[in-house]
C-alpha cells in the first residue's frame, strides 16, 4: 500500500474514541464510525489497487487495526469482519484457488465484490451458532443446490453489525455429504435474510452481535471460491484471518487502556504511589510485548502466509492480546480506584470490552493447546479445532 492508511486511521479513530461511550451505552450500531471509515476510503484497505482499493497486506491491515482497537473496540470488530472476508478473497492465491478447482467465473464474481467494497460496500460474517460456537465442522445451517444455485436455510449468532451489512459471510453445511462438507456463501442482505436482535451482552456492545435467519436462495456466484467444502480445509492452512485478526483489535484496546488510565491517574493525583506506578509499568510492559507479538505475526503472514512458523506465531498472536487485553484492563481499573467503575467511564467500558478478547475465537484456552500441544512435539491440528 499505502502509506496513507496509517494516518487515515489514525484520525477516524480519534473521532470513534469521543463517540465509542455513546455507542456503548445504546448499543446501536456505530454508523457515524462507519461513515467516517467509507469517506476515509478504508473499506477498501484489503481491496487491491487495480480494483480500486488501498491494498494493504496483513501486516499493514494489522497497523490499522490497531489504531481503530484503540479508537473504539466494538467499531474495530466490525471492521475486522469486513476485513476478514475482503483480505481473505483479495489474498488468496489465484494458483490455489485454481487449483482447489474454482471456475473462471469465481474470479469475475470475486473482483465484483471486492470493488463493491471499495465503494463502501460493507460484510460481515455469520459463521457461529448457537451451541456450536464458531466449530466450522459442526454448524447446522444447510445448503443444498438448486437450478439456479443454493437454497441456504437456518439461524446464525453473534453476527456483528447485523441489520447493517450488504452481505453476510455464511458458513453452511451440505447435510447429504458423508464427511463435513461446510462451504462459505456471501449471501446479500434482503429478502430471505432477517435480524434477530439479541445482542445485550456484556463487552463489545456496540458490535450488535445479533442472530441471523436465512431462508433464501442464492445465484452460482454466492458460494465463495466457486468450490464446495474449502472451508475447513482453509481455516486449517491459512488460519490468519480466524484466528489472528482480531488479535490486533485487543492490542489496540490495551492501548487506549494505559492511555485513558493514565489520565485518569494524574487527574486524580495517583500517579505518583509506588503501587499505582508499578502497576501501570507491568501493563505497559504487558501491551508493547503483546504488540510485538502481534506484528511478528502479521509481518511472517504477509511474507510466508501459511506456513508452518507463521501460523505458530498467529496462534501466539491470539493468546498475548487476548489474555493481555483482559490482564491489563483488570490491573490498571484497580489501580484507578472505584470512580472508575461508574458507568460512562471509559475505564469501565474498557474493562468489558477488553473481557471478550480471549473468549472470541480462537478462545485464549484453545490457543494454548494449540501452542502446548506443539511445544511438546505433538501435531496441534491433530485434534479438530474448528
Ligand atoms: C464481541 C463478539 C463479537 C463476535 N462477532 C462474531 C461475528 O461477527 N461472526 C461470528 O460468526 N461470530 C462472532 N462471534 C462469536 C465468536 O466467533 C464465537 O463463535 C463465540 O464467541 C463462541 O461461542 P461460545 O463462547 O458460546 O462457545 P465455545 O466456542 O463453544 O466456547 C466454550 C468453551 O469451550 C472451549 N472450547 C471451544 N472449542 C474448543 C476446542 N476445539 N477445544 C477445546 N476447548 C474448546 C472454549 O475455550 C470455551 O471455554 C463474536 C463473539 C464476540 C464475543
Amino acid at each position: 500500500m499505502t502509506v496513507s492508511a496509517i494516518p487515515r486511521a489514525r484520525s477516524v479513530a480519534e473521532r470513534m474514541s469521543a463517540r465509542a461511550q455513546a455507542y456503548d451505552a445504546s448499543g446501536e450500531f456505530p454508523s457515524a464510525d462507519f461513515d467516517d471509515l467509507r469517506d476515509a476510503g478504508l473499506l477498501g484497505l484489503m481491496v487491491p489497487r487495480r480494483l480500486g482499493g488501498l491494498g494493504a497486506s496483513f501486516a499493514e491491515y494489522a497497523d490499522v487495526a490497531v489504531e481503530l482497537g484503540a479508537g473504539a473496540g466494538a467499531t474495530a470488530l466490525i471492521f475486522n469482519m469486513h476485513a476478514s472476508v475482503t483480505g481473505a478473497l483479495a489474498h488468496t492465491p489465484d494458483d490455489l484457488v485454481r487449483a482447489f478447482g474454482a471456475p473462471d467465473s469465481f474470479f469475475e464474481s470475486r473482483d465484483r465484490v471486492l470493488r463493491a467494497a471499495a465503494d463502501g460496500s460493507l460484510y460481515a460474517v455469520a459463521m457461529s451458532e448457537r451451541g456450536v460456537g464458531s466449530r466450522l465442522s459442526k454448524v447446522a445451517t444447510a445448503y443444498e443446490r438448486t437450478a439456479a444455485g443454493f437454497r441456504i436455510t437456518g439461524s446464525k449468532t453473534f453476527v456483528s453489525g447485523a441489520g447493517h451489512a450488504d452481505a453476510y459471510l455464511v458458513a453452511a453445511r451440505d447435510h447429504t455429504a458423508d464427511e463435513p462438507r461446510v462451504s462459505y456463501f456471501l449471501v446479500p442482505a434482503g429478502d430471505g435474510v432477517r435480524v434477530e436482535p439479541t445482542w445485550d451482552a456484556l463487552g463489545m456492545r456496540a458490535t450488535g452481535s445479533h442472530d441471523l435467519h436465512l431462508d433464501t436462495e442464492v445465484g452460482r456466484d454466492a458460494l465463495v471460491g466457486g468450490i464446495e467444502g474449502a472451508a475447513l480445509l482453509l481455516a486449517q492452512v491459512m488460519p490468519q484471518w480466524l484466528v489472528a485478526s482480531y488479535a490486533a483489535v485487543y492490542v489496540g484496546v490495551a492501548r487506549a487502556v494505559l492511555d485513558h488510565g493514565a489520565k485518569h491517574l494524574r487527574e486524580r493525583g495517583l500517579h505518583t504511589l509506588p503501587a499505582v506506578r508499578a502497576r501501570m509499568g507491568r501493563a505497559d510492559t504487558r501491551v508493547a510485548a503483546a504488540a510485538l507479538v502481534v506484528a511478528e505475526a502479521a509481518r511472517r503472514v504477509a511474507e510466508d502466509p501459511g506456513g508452518q512458523e507463521t501460523n505458530r506465531w498467529v496462534w501466539r498472536a491470539k493468546l498475548a492480546a487476548g489474555d493481555t487485553a483482559a490482564e491489563v484492563a483488570s490491573s490498571v481499573l484497580e489501580a484507578a480506584g472505584a470512580s472508575a467503575t461508574r458507568r460512562g467511564h471509559p475505564l469501565e467500558r474498557l474493562y468489558r470490552d477488553a473481557r471478550c478478547g480471549a473468549l472470541q475465537p480462537a478462545t485464549s484456552d484453545v490457543c494454548a493447546d494449540w501452542l502446548g500441544a506443539r511445544a511438546v512435539g505433538d501435531d496441534p491440528d491433530e485434534a479438530p479445532r474448528w
